[in-house]
């Protein structure tokens, strides 16, 4: 495939609100599951090792009507929930055995409280994690979640989940995440090459595909999209801050991208680049999954920073590593962790002189004019600071 039918077909999968590819994937093999996770982090590695496809839900997106998902909930909170809900009673999501909840924010949690009680036939679990740092606290802790997930999966699946199932399942998830970081760098440094609104859809196909099939996906993208002489612009380049959960339509991403920046960095589906180098196999394999949590993940907003001197340091060195000119702060309405921090980080960046620019969507925003009339000038003003 050249960089457009590859770039077409990720489009396809993204737009399948029926999950079709994990009907198929199921129906390839008699008795195999699908386990669906919320936004942002599980470990797929045990989800992979049972034998069961792991698949990221991120809401409804902006082609998606929500009718009867509004029904429970308050108007004041963000989308993702309403819209997950929605797919769930339309029956989209009856491909899926299970559900996971990670501990992102309190809609989350309800969510899944919700779901336990909605979906009886399902297997869902509020999935924990850990907020204290230690090795023998929120590590023990932490390896005892993933213990539980793993005997949950094994009833499951009715097989059993070895070590060696675990190496292996976490030696595929390296090679994966070894995929997005190269194409996360491929993208800084050469993002007229590889625009966000590709390497966003090249990413999304990771939620419903094996990673195995995921990881030779991107490199063949990286492949070609290397081959195409895409013209170079004079783009302000941005890190983009706060997408995490409920993702932006694909047009708002367009929109910024058409407006003079080149995003270089960003925090969607961070799930896919969450641990930040290959965990060590070997014989202990959670303990390994949990000092990769611990000590050599991202930072973001629904995760607590142990000392304040931490806040927005990893954003700073995004910032620093991608050679970027600016933030742009693009979080979801009434999304609590994101909103809450962005205070935070701006007082950083204003004390490191960063330029930044900050506003809301929902997955469903339609109007995109104000979006890259505010993109746009944000990336002029960025061109005139660095010029003067
Ligand atoms: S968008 Fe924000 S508030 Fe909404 S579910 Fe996600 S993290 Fe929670």
């Amino acid at each position: 495939m050249n960089v457009r039918e590859i770039v077409t077909h990720c489009e396809h999968l993204f737009e399948d609100l029926h999950f079709n590819a994990v009907t198929q994937w199921k129906a390839a093999a008699p008795g195999r599951k699908a386990i669906g996770y919320m936004p942002i982090y599980v470990p797929r590695e045990i989800i992979h090792a049972a034998g069961m496809l792991p698949v990221g839900i991120f809401g409804g997106g902006d082609q998606f009507e929500v009718i009867q998902g509004d029904a429970y909930y308050q108007s004041y909170i963000c989308r993702i929930p309403r819209s997950t809900l929605e797919l769930g009673l339309t029956g989209r999501l009856d491909c899926l055995d299970g559900m996971l909840f990670p501990s992102i924010c309190d809609v989350i949690r309800n969510l899944s409280g919700m779901w336990q009680i909605m979906f009886k036939d399902k297997y869902v679990k509020y999935f924990d994690l850990p907020q204290n740092y230690d090795d023998s606290t929120g590590g023990s802790f932490y390896i005892h979640e993933m213990g539980v997930l793993r005997g949950d999966l094994e009833k499951l699946s009715g097989r059993r989940i070895t070590d060696e199932d675990l190496r292996s399942s976490i030696a595929v998830y390296n090679e994966n995440r070894e995929a997005v970081r190269a194409l996360y760098t491929y993208r800084a440094q050469k993002p007229w090459q590889a625009p966000t609104s590709e390497v966003y859809l090249v990413l999304r196909a990771g939620c419903v595909l094996p990673p195995e099939d995921h990881t030779l996906l991107i490199r063949s993208y990286l492949a070609e999209c290397d081959k195409e002489k895409r013209p170079q612009r004079d783009n302000a380049r941005v890190v983009l801050c706060g997408s995490f959960c409920e993702q932006p339509p694909l047009g708002l991403i367009k929109s910024i991208e058409m407006a003079g920046c080149y995003v270089v960095d960003d925090d969607f589906q961070l799930i896919q680049s969450w641990l930040l180098d290959a965990v060590p196999v070997n014989d202990d394999p959670l303990g390994e999954l949990s000092k990769a949590f611990l000590h050599r993940s991202v930072s973001t907003s629904s995760k607590y920073d142990e000392k304040k001197s931490d806040k927005g340091q990893f954003l700073l060195r995004q910032v620093k590593t991608r050679g970027a000119e600016g933030v742009i702060f693009a979080a979801p309405s009434f999304c609590d962790p994101a909103l809450l921090e962005r205070p935070m980080l701006q007082e950083i960046l204003a004390k490191h002189k960063i330029p930044y620019t900050a506003f809301k969507y929902a997955e469903n925003t339609g109007q995109m004019a104000p979006i890259r009339e505010q993109a746009g000038t944000f990336a002029d003003s960025i061109k005139l600071w660095s010029a003067a």
